[in-house]
């Protein structure tokens, strides 16, 4: 039994990297950045109004007051789009409007509330401005949010809906990012039926390939879901072996498409990249009489890199790689799926699609609750957190067993805790925070 670092650094050691590709803007949600994003243009391009306004010379309207308004000559117009292009002399302002560009010799914008504009006799527009201002009172200055040149986003950094805005506001409307890990499911069982089934009697629905599914397109992956295998040793020889092989022939077919010339760029994007796959299996990696996976793996000759981890849930993890596929054995309890994806499986499919940030975000916690340690395992149990009244955070394990996965749901963490130890309420207690998505 290895320790869950141990089990870690295996799996970053087997995962290795994909290449690059590109992607329109509107489709790079949940990618991984294969390449740091730079400003392009400074941000705001130019000083900008904050106001609807008039651009004013601070030395001009210094002595401003309600009773005494200091009277400027509008010299023209600056509107978004269409700014004014001279500088403003001595006493003038221009009129201008939020978004617009200030014009020279201006270095303040006085708001249209504290001013009123009128014409004289021969229709000269003048304004009357009501109190002074401070030097760039109102102005975005060039360059304020970002300087052209300056690193908006790394290297690994996953695009989320918020980098959007910055991405298109720099021209990013092709952005390289790094591969999709192709991923197929393959759960186990005799007792597991389709969703679409009702369960007769010792039998239940299966909700593994349908939560892993979710659990991998969230972390990036494409996924193929393999049809279900009962706990029989030959059939998931097969199995497992098909899905290998289809992985051969995936080479092939792209050893053709890159040999035939006429298809070299035409089929680039459809050529996979070998390194794509990973095969995660659910179910039968215990020691009981009818669990097939790990003596299947062994008998198709797998590399098994380890078969049991100190951790709870999730003690008969096993991790293995068969030709140029990385699998994965979860144990069928779909808590532990949950628990070992998230530790595992996850992490190594953000790895290999480059993510900087591939482990689940770690902080710290206070118990609500004392919480018994397992025997020889850490273990990682499913939380809720709340910032108390104090400012603190807490985390409350009120889920009676590890294995209520509908319990699970409403988990924002995992606690971690160490081996062999008993924690008492109020002790501060290491988390993992879980995807929300
Ligand atoms: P196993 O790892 O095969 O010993 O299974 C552990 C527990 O998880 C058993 O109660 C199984 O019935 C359950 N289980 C296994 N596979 C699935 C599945 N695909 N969906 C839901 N539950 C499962
Ligand atoms: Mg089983």
């Amino acid at each position: 039994m290895i320790s869950i670092s141990e089990a870690f650094e295996i799996i970053e050691r087997e995962t290795i990297s994909l290449d690059a590709e590109t992607v329109d803007l509107n489709e790079s949600i949940g990618r991984v950045l294969a390449r740091e994003i730079r400003a392009d243009i400074d941000l705001p391009p130019f000083d900008r109004s904050q106001m609807d306004g008039f651009a004013v010379r601070t030395k001009d309207v210094e002595k401003a007051s309600e009773k005494n308004p200091v009277k400027l000559k509008i010299a023209g117009e600056s509107v978004a789009g269409k700014g004014f292009n001279r500088k403003i002399k001595q006493g003038e302002a221009v009129r201008i409007m939020t978004g617009a560009r200030v014009p020279e010799g201006a270095d303040a914008v006085q708001k249209k509330e504290l001013a009123r504009e009128f014409g004289d006799a021969k229709g000269v527009g003048f304004v009357e401005i009501f109190q002074a201002t401070k030097a760039f009172q109102n102005i975005s200055l060039k360059g304020a949010e970002i300087k052209r040149g300056e690193r908006v986003f790394d290297k690994g950094e996953i695009i989320g809906a918020q980098m959007i805005a910055p991405l298109a506001s720099f021209g990013c409307a092709a952005i390289e990012v790094f591969q999709r890990p192709h991923v197929s499911i393959l759960a186990t069982g005799s007792e597991i039926v389709g969703i679409r089934e009702t369960p007769k009697r010792d039998q239940i629905r299966d909700s593994n390939s349908a939560s892993l599914k979710a659990f991998a397109e969230n972390a990036g992956a494409t996924v193929e879901v393999l049809p279900r295998v009962k706990d029989d040793f030959e059939i998931l020889k097969i199995q497992i072996a098909e899905a290998v092989a289809s992985e051969k022939q995936l080479r092939n077919t792209n050893e053709e498409l890159r040999e035939n010339e006429n298809s070299k760029t035409k089929n680039q994007s459809k050529v996979l990249n070998p390194k794509s796959k990973i095969l995660i299996l659910s179910g039968g990696v215990s020691v009981g009489d009818y669990d097939f996976t790990k003596p299947a793996l062994r008998d198709l000759g797998a590399e098994i890199f380890f078969e049991r981890v100190a951790l709870r849930p999730g003690k008969p993890t096993v991790f293995a790689r068969l030709n140029d596929t990385l699998i994965f054995g979860l144990p069928g309890n779909p808590v532990s799926v949950a628990v070992t994806f998230f530790l595992f499986a996850r992490a190594a499919l953000l790895k290999m699609q480059g993510a900087k940030n591939y482990k689940l975000k770690s902080g710290f916690a206070v118990l609500a609750e004392k919480i018994k340690g397992a025997k020889g395992r850490d273990s990682f149990l499913p939380a809720t957190i709340e910032t108390n009244s104090k400012g603190k955070l807490v985390a409350s394990f009120s889920f009676g067993s590890s294995s209520n996965f509908i319990a699970f749901v409403r988990a924002d963490c995992l606690i971690f805790v160490p081996r062999d130890e008993n924690l008492e309420a109020g002790t501060v207690v290491k988390i993992l925070f879980l995807p929300r998505k």
